[in-house]
């Protein structure tokens, strides 16, 4: 025989193809723990058999035919912390909150039935000693996977997270500074119910989000009894709001305002119990009424939410602090999920029963999913889209580029970076050159103009000397005849700042002598004295003649790289001064040869006679 309530259809498929609008089922998720020691020890028999992965049977304890129970999933107790972690589908959940949506987990079922374990990992061995990671629950499963997809997010995600506890029906902050003290559950229009004053902590590592975990377990109140050493007194709710605004948006939200963006409710619900059976006494007991009492008011708004004609009218969410927190997961807008736990003993049985009853209530009280709609999704639809697809563009491209191989994108830099510094260096070369070339090119004018003026005065020097050489010759001949006028009387010859000293004196000498004259025309005259000195003489004027200087500048010479600039177009000076030197020496030893003649006939004047030497 099937229990009535087995939900038709797949939930979780109706979630995968998009909660929004919608009416979903809450899902439910059925674990029946291992059959503990104690309870092997007394020899207790198990009254629940898996058949299949989604259908729970449970045997009667007088015999008559099982009674079948169908969830979204069934866990026996052979089954891993991961098995239910991977069965229950969180990471679908948390998929939905970061895009918006308000998702609830919550356990419920018998104390001691192993609801604390499956959300949070068996108790702490010690103080501050983490549970060991194969026994991790879906809490810590869920914060090491969210944790690391909002690292992979393009835009930034910002973590927050709550945890509070209702003990005796009163809602105090598990993560407050100082001592936990009753906090006030308010109402308005757009947050519905909300707990005024609850510490909401940014998580900067994950490290961090498990560290306010363990410390919300370790301040949450836990007493032992008869069914569990280590039993919740309390209904605890850590939540995770997950916002994927940009910081300035969030500083602009209203002071107060919930952080905008998904939820991630775990609650860990007090077990219901039997006071009778727990052995309740005292505070226990007061404790046990008041965890029932609220157990009972979600019962009572499960049953309401399920019938059709009182869906639309009064739900009593506000009986206890439980279903106000509750109420937007059970009949709101959010995406919920429950997690049954069952003992397997036939002790048990009762309370089991009673469980599976209730869930399967639950799974067919829908609720429709909303993602809350932020000023932003007033925007059209596709602008929205296409926000999202250039973001995600973005993102494809940036991780195109951050793998393109980092040592050729370094060399590549490298290269461009050398070519630009190049470029300019040459620039900057090209500049130099241009001013040394500029610098060399005015200082061979200036060589070349000084050369010019050398040559030309040297030139006028050698025609003046080779006057006067001519002119000494012809009055120093036998019978040298009445003076011919002279055809080319030059005045004394400029001084030559390229002479030296002595040169200089010797052509003071020459100077300071009368004009002389050139050598008469005379065919005739085969030989006289002095012919030899003579003939070399006008050899020596010849080639003078021959090699005189151009009036224009001689092309430069071509002299080999890194002559001074000096020398270069000075080359014919030293040769003129060459020639100038030995013609003033043949001048001189022609005069001394006359001197020593006697005068060939009486008037004629010795040259030393009248120019004494000095
Ligand atoms: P609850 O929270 O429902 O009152 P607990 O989670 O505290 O129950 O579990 C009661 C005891 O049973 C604990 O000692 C816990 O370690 C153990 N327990 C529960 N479920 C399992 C399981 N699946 N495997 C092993 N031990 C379990
Ligand atoms: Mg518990």
């Amino acid at each position: 025989m099937e229990e009535r309530g087995s939900p038709d259809g797949d939930p979780a498929r109706s979630l995968e193809q998009g909660p929004e609008g919608a009416e979903t089922s809450i899902q439910v998720v059925l674990r029946v723990r291992p059959m503990s020691e104690a309870e092997l020890r007394r020899g207790e028999q198990s009254a629940l058999h898996c058949s299949g992965t989604r259908t729970l049977q449970v045997s009667p304890p007088g015999g008559g035919p099982d009674v079948a129970f169908r969830f979204g999933a069934v866990l026996d107790g052979t089954r891993t912390q991961e098995d239910v972690f991977r069965a229950c589908g969180v990471r679908r959940l948390g998929e939905l909150a970061l895009r918006g949506f308000s998702c609830t987990i919550f356990t419920f079922g018998q104390t001691g039935s192993g609801k604390t374990y499956t959300l949070t990992g068996p108790p702490p061995q010690g103080e501050g000693e983490p549970v060991p990671p194969s026994l991790a629950g879906v809490m810590q499963r869920t914060f090491s996977w969210l944790w690391g997809r909002v690292q992979q997010l393009g835009s930034p995600a910002t973590l927050r997270a709550s945890y509070l506890e209702i003990y005796n029906e009163q809602v105090r902050d598990l993560l407050s500074l100082g001592s936990p003290r009753p906090l006030p559950v308010r109402w308005n229009k757009t947050r519905g119910f909300y707990v005024e004053q609850l510490r909401v902590v940014e998580i900067g590592s994950l490290e961090a989000l498990m560290g306010l975990l363990q410390l919300g377990l370790s301040r949450r109140r836990s007493s032992a009894h008869t069914l569990n050493q280590a039993s919740s007194r309390s209904h605890a709710l850590l939540t995770l709001y997950i916002s994927r605004q940009t910081p300035l948006q969030m500083l602009r939200a209203d002071a107060g305002e919930p952080p905008a963006g998904g939820k991630l409710c775990f609650v860990d619900l007090a077990g219901s119990e039997k006071v009778a059976a727990t052995g309740s006494r005292g505070e226990l007991m007061l404790e046990a009424n008041s965890i029932n009492r609220s157990l009972l008011a979600l019962g009572h708004c499960i049953s309401l939410l399920l019938d059709p004609q009182r869906k639309q009218s009064h739900i009593p969410f506000r009986d206890s602090k439980l279903t106000k927190l509750l109420a937007d997961s059970l009949g709101g807008r959010g995406v919920t999920l429950m997690v049954a736990c069952v003992s397997p003993s036939a002790q048990c049985l009762p309370e089991t029963l009673s469980t599976l009853r209730y869930a399967s209530r639950a799974q067919r009280v829908t609720t429709r999913p909303q993602a809350p709609k932020s000023p932003r999704a007033k925007w059209p639809e596709h602008v929205e889209m296409e926000k999202l697809q250039l973001q995600e563009e973005n993102q494809r491209l940036r991780r195109q580029l951050e793998q393109l191989d980092p040592k050729a994108r370094g060399q590549s830099e490298a290269r461009l970076a050398w070519a630009q510094r190049n470029l300019y260096g040459m620039l900057q070369e090209f500049m130099l050159e241009n001013e040394r070339l500029r610098k060399e090119m005015s200082q061979l004018q200036n060589s070349r103009d000084l050369a010019r003026d050398e040559q030309r005065i040297l030139a006028q020097q050698v025609h003046e000397l080779e006057r006067r050489l001519l002119s000494a010759c012809y009055l120093h001949q036998p019978d040298p005849g009445p003076t011919p006028p002279c055809p080319c009387w030059m005045g004394p010859a400029p001084p030559c700042h390229v002479l030296t000293p002595e040169a200089s004196s010797s052509n003071m000498l020459l100077s300071g002598r009368p004009p002389p004259r050139a050598p008469p025309c005379s065919p005739g005259l085969a030989k006289c004295p002095g012919e030899r000195d003579w003939i070399q003489t006008r050899a020596l004027a010849e080639l003078l003649t021959e090699e005189e200087v151009a009036p224009s500048a001689p092309p430069l010479p071509v002299e080999p790289p890194g002559t001074s600039p000096a020398l270069r177009g000075g080359a014919t000076a030293p040769n003129l001064a060459q020639r100038l030197e030995a013609l003033r020496q043949q001048i001189g030893s022609s005069l001394r040869r006359v001197r020593s003649q006697p005068p060939a006939r009486q008037g004629a004047q010795s040259p030393s006679q009248s120019h004494p030497a000095r």
